[in-house]
């Protein structure tokens, strides 16, 4: 963290922003827009805290020097006039100068534009659609800012967090970055079997954090925090930085890869097969996956102005396809989608290849940048990463694996090889960035940029304008701070003059297939840092070309005023002008040197593939050369640019990667099959990193995925604990719970402690299914129920770590269930004798009429039936009110045991043990319980019927261990001698006392546990 700014640097840095947004007095001012000054929005302190907190040491010295500079030279007392004339001087007096003003002035603009009035995203905090919690210079803008609230989604991803100050994992394949490409070869890889570690440097997020706020965007979805400056300043960086990677703040325009770029990779590079079906068959692979369609690429008023133009001058324009679900498609919500889609609806990696990767087992790390590649006697060996989460805690992790995949995008995949000392000397070379420009037109009506999907208009007349190179022609999502800093600042008036044209702007923007190339380098502390230069000649005149037809575009689609924005000034043209004339003086400008702004979305080739070694750095395969078992899986492995939006290309790209990679795996696999440790099944290995515990190589291999499970926490209000059971069995239970996909059982326990405490606990198939359940059937379940409770239901999710329950099994491997020595050995002979023996006795017609009523009446008697088949209890006489049809006795302890209609058998009790384990230990903790649960007093203990041992999702040390026993007395008897014998085990492992809490069985769907009236 950098020092505060002392009093004078802050005078000036206030005086500084109000230069470039000052309040200016004239006539007609009705929302106070001329009179705003950026101070008056707080502009400045926000700046002087990002100047603190954000911005590295060696830049931080600079602009503060800067700011002690012009307070030598009287800035603070200055008039405007004097002021500009002040920056102006400076910007020309050297690059340094005009770096730093145009740091100061892009910031202030981006802030001032784009700060809501209320700075903190929270939902809580930000009133949406009403002048609250709105920028007040959008109104001039015609921008209704944020127009929903974040709906209340749970995660379905749930990433693994690291504990301690280090750790060390295992996989078989370590994919670092999880945009486009790296999340494809997740999910190829996990699909296969295989152990899938990805580390993504950004963190996750998901539709319940997105506020549609543009800074709240950039901060936390996208690469360095917003656009970014090449280290020589010449090109606008923007790119995606958290789980999805670009892909979750992309444009959606999907372009299958141009059949000229395809011949050239195979012919001029070696790439078999990428100009044949197979690599078709990828692109269609793709496209299914993120759904891409053309029902969403609705036309919006600047796409139908670059149709219009197109077709008017008989160039070639085509409606996108546009990566959103149809189903969930909402033009109002899409606009937004730079700064994360609400709707759900946008197919990104995160939602699509990252999430099949998860279901397939694999293990997801967020905050987590890899560092270096590990190799050994040639070979990868891992990663070396750091885990840092947002509070500042840090872990060093190591992680082994046979299989290193580079996808960290074509900035960081270089700066990795490069810090990993691997890769040969073409390392960050061929860096493409397919540079951008926009040329803006103002039209009489109002544009509304921010509606429906940004990019569904493509013209594609000048891809190939000789020797396979040219340009892309595209429209630009909307953002009121981003718009604001490219606008070029010439002088205060003529900047607020700009802003009060955006509602009538529309926006050309245009991309080159670029032949020349920049480089991506490392700094001495090995980040990355990017250079780029428009000197290729090809470039330069395909550059001038597209601002020209862009030109000519907008004249043809009616606009009454074209602006061309060169670094420092704007050139206007007006209807009734000459445009050729126009149009001549926009190509005689200067290009390089930062003198005409470019940007770039695209970068690709640091670490290309190509058959040819002197110019490439992996193998035709994706493969390197220098270390085999290292993968380049990202946009860094295309061969040259592409003259198209890559999204599909790379991910298309990683599936074929990913295929060469499956060979290689499998033969790596074999290898270890014979080595010492056993081979395993890996998807549940990555998910095993659930329970990663102090040192997860040391531990067992696993050998099933982790059933789930849903802990629910329920405060009735007084009295009405009967109340809320008799609904949970009656109707919750076989309406919304038992129906849901992945259910295994049910147990509710009513407290002992506390009469209108219920605690009930879900197993579902694996923790999808639980996830799954969350975010339908629970909230369905609590609405049943929610006058009756006093406070909201806490759900707490954890997988199962050991059971004795062999329904509600364990996660296999260390923690076992067949390590509980159990008297369930014979459950399933016993099961299939009482179903028989129920069979039997069900051919008694009276038997049958009862049953039958008993259906009738209440269809939950069908499950009752089926237990007591399971149970033996089919003969049992009835209690009650007598006759065939008694219905079951609803409450108290209702539940399924009372459904059953028999006699209520004796209550059974359990013990709910809270512990938390050491940082680290919770696998251990879970193995001595599992291996203890036999003592003492034989083997099992007396009256004990069932230990389920559950571990936290939300938090890895947390463990809880719920013992069912057939009577109070034995219950009690174990909570007297517990924390003798087990507490003793568990002495080196607890963070702190475990917590017990007593409870009656209320009901449950498993025989053996019961769900006994309650005492
Ligand atoms: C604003 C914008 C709009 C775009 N619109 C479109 C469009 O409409 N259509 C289209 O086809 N393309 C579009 N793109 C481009 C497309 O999204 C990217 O080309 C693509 O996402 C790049 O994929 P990738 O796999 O190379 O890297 P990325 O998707 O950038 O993923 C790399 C990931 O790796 C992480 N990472 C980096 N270094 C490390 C490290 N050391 N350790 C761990 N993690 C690391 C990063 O945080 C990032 O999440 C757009 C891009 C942007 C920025």
């Amino acid at each position: 963290m950098n020092a505060e700014l002392n009093e004078t640097q802050r005078a000036v840095l206030r005086a500084l922003c109000d230069t470039f947004v000052p309040s200016l007095k004239v006539s007609n001012d009705p929302s106070g827009f001329w009179a705003r000054a950026a101070s008056d929005l707080g502009v400045d302190c926000v700046l002087a805290r990002n100047l603190k907190e954000d911005v590295p040491p060696p830049l931080y010295n600079g602009l503060v020097g800067l700011l002690d500079g012009l307070a030598a030279k009287g800035f603070v007392n200055a008039s405007q006039a004097r002021r500009e004339g002040l920056l102006s001087q400076i910007a020309r007096s050297s690059p340094q100068g005009a770096q730093g003003v145009g740091f100061y002035q892009k910031q202030t603009v981006l802030l001032a534009y784009g700060l809501p009035e209320n700075p903190v995203p929270d939902r809580n905090m930000v009133t949406y659609g009403s002048p609250k919690g709105q920028n007040p210079n959008w109104e001039v803008m015609n921008y209704p800012g944020p127009v929903s609230v974040p709906p209340d989604k749970p995660k379905q991803i749930q990433t693994w967090t690291p504990t301690g100050d280090s750790q060390t994992l295992e996989a078989d394949v370590c994919v670092v970055g999880s945009g486009a490409g790296g999340a494809v070869i997740a999910s190829r890889m996990a699909a296969r079997g295989l152990r899938v570690l990805v580390l993504e440097a950004g963190g996750h997020y998901n539709a319940a954090d997105f506020h549609q706020l543009e800074l709240w965007g950039y901060k936390h979805l996208w690469y360095k925090g917003g656009a970014t400056p090449t280290a020589d300043g010449n090109v606008l960086l923007l790119a995606g930085g958290s789980l999805g990677g670009g892909t979750e703040i992309n444009w959606m325009n999907c372009v299958r890869t141009p059949p000229l770029v395809r011949e050239d990779w195979a012919r001029q590079y070696g790439l078999q097969g990428v100009d044949t079906a197979e690599f078709d068959g990828y692109q269609d692979e793709v496209e299914r996956r993120i759904q891409a369609n053309q029902q969403t690429a609705y036309w919006n008023a600047q796409n139908l102005r670059m149709r219009e133009g197109c077709q008017k001058l008989g160039y070639l324009s085509k409606q996108t396809f546009v990566n959103w679900d149809p189903k969930l498609f909402q033009p109002l919500m899409a606009g937004y989608t730079g700064f994360g889609d609400q709707t759900g609806g946008k197919q990104t990696a995160r939602r699509t290849y990252l999430l099949d990767a998860y279901r397939s087992g694999a293990q997801i790390i967020v905050h987590c940048r890899a560092e270096r590649i590990l190799v050994a006697q040639g070979r990868a060996a891992g990663v070396e990463a750091t885990y840092a989460d947002p509070r500042g805690r840090r872990t060093k992790l190591t992680i082994r694996a046979p299989q290193v995949v580079a996808a960290g995008g074509s900035l960081e995949s270089p700066a990795l090889l490069l810090r990993s000392g691997i890769g040969g000397p073409n390392v960050g070379k061929y860096l493409r960035v397919q540079p951008g420009g926009a040329v803006y037109g103002v039209y009489e009506e109002k544009q509304k940029g921010w509606w429906g999907s940004p990019m569904t208009t493509n013209c594609e007349q000048f891809t190939n304008t000789g020797g396979g190179f040219g340009f892309y022609m595209e429209i630009p999502a909307f953002g009121p701070g981003f718009v604001a800093s490219v606008i070029p600042w010439v002088n205060g008036r003529q900047h607020k003059e700009m802003m009060t044209k955006v509602p009538y702007i529309s926006t050309f923007i245009w991309f080159l297939r670029d032949k020349g190339s920049g480089r991506v380098a490392v700094d001495a502390a090995g980040n990355s840092m990017p250079t780029y230069q428009l000197s290729d000649e090809t470039d330069q005149k395909n550059f001038r070309h597209a601002a020209s037809e862009a030109i000519r575009i907008h004249e043809a689609a009616g606009a009454r005023e074209i602006m061309v924005s060169l670094a420092s000034q704007q050139l206007i043209w007006k209807r009734g002008q000459n445009l050729e004339g126009f149009i001549k003086n926009v190509a005689a400008q200067p290009i390089i040197n930062g003198a005409q702004p470019m940007i770039s979305a695209h970068q690709l080739c640091t670490c290309r593939m190509g058959k040819d070694p002197d110019t490439s750095v992996a193998d035709t395969n994706g493969e390197l050369r220098d270390v085999k078992g290292v993968w380049i899986g990202d946009g860094s492995a295309c061969p040259t640019a592409l003259g198209a939006n890559p999204m599909v290309t790379i991910m298309a790209l990683a599936e074929r990667t990913a295929s060469k990679m499956a060979g290689a795996a499998q033969q790596n696999r074999g290898a270890r099959a014979g080595a010492a440790s056993p081979p395993r099944r890996e998807s549940e290995a990555a998910r095993s990193g659930q329970a990663a515990s102090a040192d997860n190589s040391a531990r067992g291999p696993a050998a099933g995925v982790p059933e789930g499970a849903n802990l629910i926490e329920l405060d009735t209000r007084p009295g009405q604990a009967e109340r809320v059971l008799q609904i949970i069995s009656g109707q919750v239970l076989p309406n919304i719970i038992r129906p849901a996909a992945g259910f295994i059982d049910l147990i509710v326990m009513h407290s002992l402690d506390d009469p209108h405490r219920l605690t009930s606990v879900s197993f579902w198939e694996n923790p999808e299914y639980a996830e799954r359940f969350q975010s339908g059937g629970f909230l369905q379940s609590t609405e049943l129920i929610k006058d009756l409770l006093a406070a909201p239901p806490r759900r707490l999710p954890y997988t199962v770590a050991a059971s004795l329950n062999r329904r509600a099994r364990g996660r296999a491997g260390a923690p076992s269930p067949d390590r509980f020595p159990g008297p369930d050995a014979n459950a399933i002979t016993d099961a299939a004798g009482n179903v028989l023996r129920g069979m039997v006795e069900l051919m008694n017609p009276a038997t049958m009429l009862r049953e039958m009523t008993g259906i009738m009446t209440n269809p939950l008697n069908m499950f009752s039936l089926g237990q007591r088949l399971l149970t033996g209890s089919v003969r049992q006489p009835r209690q009650g009110r007598g006759g065939a049809a008694d219905t079951p006795r609803p409450s108290p302890g209702g539940g399924a045991a009372a459904a059953r209609g028999g006699a209520a058998p004796a209550p059974r009790f359990a013990d709910l043990l809270e512990l938390d384990a050491r940082p680290g230990q919770a696998g251990a903790m879970v193995d001595i319980i599992a291996g203890s649960t036999g003592r003492p007093g034989g083997r099992p203990n007396d009256g004990l019927i069932d230990v389920v041992v559950l571990q936290s999702m939300a938090d890895p040390n947390r463990v809880t261990a719920i013992s069912f026993w057939e009577n109070r007395e034995s219950s009690t008897r174990f909570d007297a001698g517990w924390s003798g014998w087990l507490g003793d085990s568990l002495t080196g492992v607890l963070a702190a006392p475990p917590r017990r809490r007593a409870y009656t069985v209320a009901a449950s769907t498993i025989p053996s546990i019961g769900g006994s009236g309650r005492q």
